[in-house]
């Protein structure tokens, strides 16, 4: 194998083609016999890259020998990524359109490494579960501004398909990223801003590498390891990034959304707390300031520990989990957060100690469901110490300190205008523990939010543009389901009704009113889902909220209100499952356990407030130009190259890819007012001074002038394919 490198490498000097490589005579004959070959070829393509060579060659990929076993490992080690272009780059090409043809192709390109495919102007993103070669700055520089078909699909592609339409247009883009959960939105969201950064190259080094930080840093706050993926967003996440008229990036803001608090208090089993937690425990046990900052240093506090009870070693010992501390403590610098981060670490720790604190029954003659707490050290620790930072010993925090205490053992009832102070039973007092903690967790979750837009917010007298990027949690179903599913399902919900809405619903109606012949594409429609949950006051949300505002209320009164309530053949109550009911989601059935739902939705805003915010985010996107990037998971075992061809089918099927890609075969994806047409293109068919009439004449002078076929006129609008949009774009911008 040395010998073929060094004939290699003296080819490459005199040839430098990686296709050339590739086909050259000893590489066919090593083929799938020389795996160090590979490892060298694969060094010499990197080296090829550092050259600057152009990259629409071939090139191969050489996978980490960990990273499977058995049979994919054989198959690795034989895999070539192809970079270039190829028919079935986007499936609107094919001439055969079935579920079968699509599976075919994009299983074959799987195979090849191209995780994209377009359809039309979405983009499909296989999760290639091991990491590929192919955001390298090199890679930045060949997504930009150029034709798309020029390249093969990437996610690199949709960022600069965004950052053009809101450069050329003056008009906000919103790039929404859906799929299951682990099926690669988060990954896809950090490539966004990744080349969104490289596009909008402002002078200002600074604030780029700063808006680089923001999602690691949110998501080690609000990503945890699940039963489906290790670093699951618990949160949705809107993050616009703002540019100035010219395209520089300016600066960045970030909405959340419905962050899991549960979570902080209790996990499923083989799931984790939120990150964080465990990066700053192992951080400070390494820095030998746990005891600083009142931890245990034998057990791991409740809160962070699993039920093997190895977690002390697991976390003292992950290098991981210490390198990330660091990781973060240069995220919160470069962002620009100063000694305020000792604090948020102060109220870390204070919320590991909230949960040591533990509480005894006191029996006495008159009262049988007193509560007291006997290790006042964690009491002391959680807040009044590390949070307050007051001591029970000075008069002032002794008056806290004692409320804190009676806040957890007693409340308040309020009967005919009389305030009676009742006393906590143990499991009350715990309720009200855990509460504290998730509501400290939630509060301080904003705060560092709000801290990152005001340390990112743009000079306000440039009135820019934005490119928002939405990554929520994916759709969930686990053997048990809860409150937090249901949640996150219905976002889910709503996210793809507006996906319906903008690709299906809004084309058609406006085929109609414009009386444009076209034929109409059928599409699961997923509002009358919607509706069982939102509507009022039947909807599942509004029965939920009315039925947490009755006191005696109960799980089993819970499930009774819905079955006799929701007559909808999406909803149903399993015979032999206690407490359960089922829900036909777009996305497939869940059977979700109410055991706590009340609880937990007194404890959070109403539902119903939430979902409406989610309403409000939606809202704000349809200003923007969207652009849909769909993950689909081709396997559950996270393995590499591992295709399996049924558990794609039902993504594709309940996306409604194939009948996506009809709409983009035979629709016309963009709709523009006559005048806003010729404003935007009078320049490829008039001279600058002329200012032609806004005229339907004036629309069709242009499009032919700039030679489109197979556009459309309707009454007020032209109707057009989404590659003329860019075809016309790319003619602005040779002008
Ligand atoms: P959730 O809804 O649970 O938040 P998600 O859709 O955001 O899930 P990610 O966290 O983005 O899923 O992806 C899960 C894992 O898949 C990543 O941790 C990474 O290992 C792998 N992955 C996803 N996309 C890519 C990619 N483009 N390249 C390499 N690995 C990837
Ligand atoms: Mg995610």
């Amino acid at each position: 194998s040395h010998f073929i490198a060094q004939c290699l490498i003296k080819d490459f000097e005199t040839r430098p083609s990686v296709t050339h490589l590739l086909e050259h005579p000893f590489i066919k004959q090593a083929h799938g016999k020389e795996m160090a070959l590979g490892q060298q070829l694969s060094t010499l393509i990197c080296e090829q890259q550092d050259l600057g060579c152009k990259l629409k060659t071939k090139e191969r990929i050489s996978t980490p020998p960990e990273s499977n076993s058995g049979e994919h490992e054989r198959i690795n080690t034989r895999k070539t990524l192809i970079i270039e272009t190829s028919p079935d780059d986007d499936l609107v090409n094919l001439e055969f359109l079935d579920e079968e043809t699509i599976i075919k192709h994009l299983s074959k390109r799987y195979d090849e490494l191209q995780i994209y495919t377009y359809v039309g102007d979405i983009l499909i993103a296989l999760n290639p579960f091991q990491t590929l070669s192919i955001y390298s700055p090199q890679f930045s520089k060949l997504y930009h501004g150029v034709k798309r078909a020029d390249n093969p699909p990437h996610i690199f592609a949709t960022a600069d398909a965004a950052y053009q339409g809101m450069v050329t247009f003056c008009k906000d883009q919103c790039i929404i990223i859906s799929g299951e959960s682990g099926a690669g939105k988060t990954e896809s969201a950090h490539l966004i801003v990744q080349h969104l950064t490289f596009l909008g190259k402002a002078n200002n080094r600074t604030l780029r590498e700063k808006i680089l930080q923001v999602n690691p840093l949110v998501e080690a706050f609000g990503n945890a390891c699940t039963a489906i993926n290790d670093n699951s967003s618990r949160f949705g996440k809107y993050l616009e990034m703002k540019f100035t008229p010219t395209g520089a990036v300016m600066g960045a803001k970030i909405s959340e959304y419905l962050l899991e608090k549960s979570r902080v208090i209790k996990q499923a089993t083989g799931e984790k707390n939120f990150h964080i937690f465990y990066y700053v425990y192992a951080g400070l046990y390494h820095q030998e300031k746990l005891k600083k900052y009142r931890l245990p240093d034998k057990k791991p506090p409740r809160y962070i520990e699993n039920q093997h009870g190895k977690v002390m070693q697991d976390i003292v010992s992950s290098k991981l989990y210490k390198e990330q501390f660091d990781a973060i403590q240069d995220c919160f610098r470069i962002i620009g957060f100063t000694d305020e981060v000792n604090s948020v670490y102060r109220i870390l720790c204070a919320i590991l100690n909230t949960g040591n604190i533990e509480f005894t029954a006191i029996t006495s003659q008159h009262q049988t469901d007193k509560s007291e707490v006997p290790n006042v050290e964690a009491l002391e620790n959680g807040n009044c110490t590390s949070v307050l930072r007051i001591d029970r010993n000075i008069p002032i925090s002794w008056f806290i300190y004692t409320e804190l205490t009676e806040a957890l053992t007693s409340h308040c009832v309020v009967t005919r205008g009389e305030t009676i102070i009742r006393t906590n039973t143990v499991d009350k007092a715990t309720d009200v523990r855990d509460a504290m903690s998730k509501a400290l967790y939630g509060r301080l979750f904003s705060w560092i939010v709000n801290r990152i837009n005001a340390l990112l917010q743009p000079d306000m007298n440039i009135c820019g543009m934005n490119v928002g990027i939405l990554d929520i949690f994916g759709f969930e179903n686990f053997k048990k389901n809860s409150f937090e599913q249901l949640c996150i399902n219905i976002a889910n919900e709503q996210i793809q009704f507006y996906f319906n809405q903008h690709i299906f619903a809004l084309e058609q109606m406006e085929y109609q009113s414009e009386g444009v012949d076209a034929s109409l594409v059928e599409y699961e429609d997923n509002r009358p889902i919607l509706d069982m949950f939102l509507q009022k006051p039947m909807g599942l949300l509004s029965l939920l909220d009315e039925e947490s505002r009755f006191p005696q209320a109960t799980d089993q009164t819970l499930v009774d209100k819905f079955e006799d309530n929701l007559r909808y053949k999406y909803f149903w109550r399993p015979k032999r499952v206690e407490l359960c009911f089922g829900i036909q989601h777009y996305a497939g059935k869940v059977l979700y356990n109410v055991n706590g739902f009340l609880e937990k939705n007194r404890d959070t805003l109403p539902a119903d407030i939430v979902v409406y915010s989610l309403m409000d985010l939606l809202s704000k996107m349809v200003v923007g130009q969207p652009h849909f990037v769909r993950c689909i998971k081709p396997n559950d075992d996270r393995q590499a190259l591992c295709f399996f061809k049924e558990r794609v089918m039902v993504q594709l099927r309940y996306t409604g890819i194939l009948e996506t890609v009809n709409i983009r075969c035979q629709g016309y994806s963009h709709r523009i007012l006559f005048e806003e047409f010729v404003n935007r293109y009078y320049y490829l068919a008039f001279r600058a001074h002329q200012m032609p009439d806004t005229s339907k004449e004036n629309a069709v002078a242009i499009l032919e002038r700039a030679k489109l076929e197979n556009w459309v006129l309707g009454k007020t609008k032209v109707f057009l394919k989404y590659y003329h949009v860019e075809q016309l774009n790319l003619l602005l911008r040779e002008l």
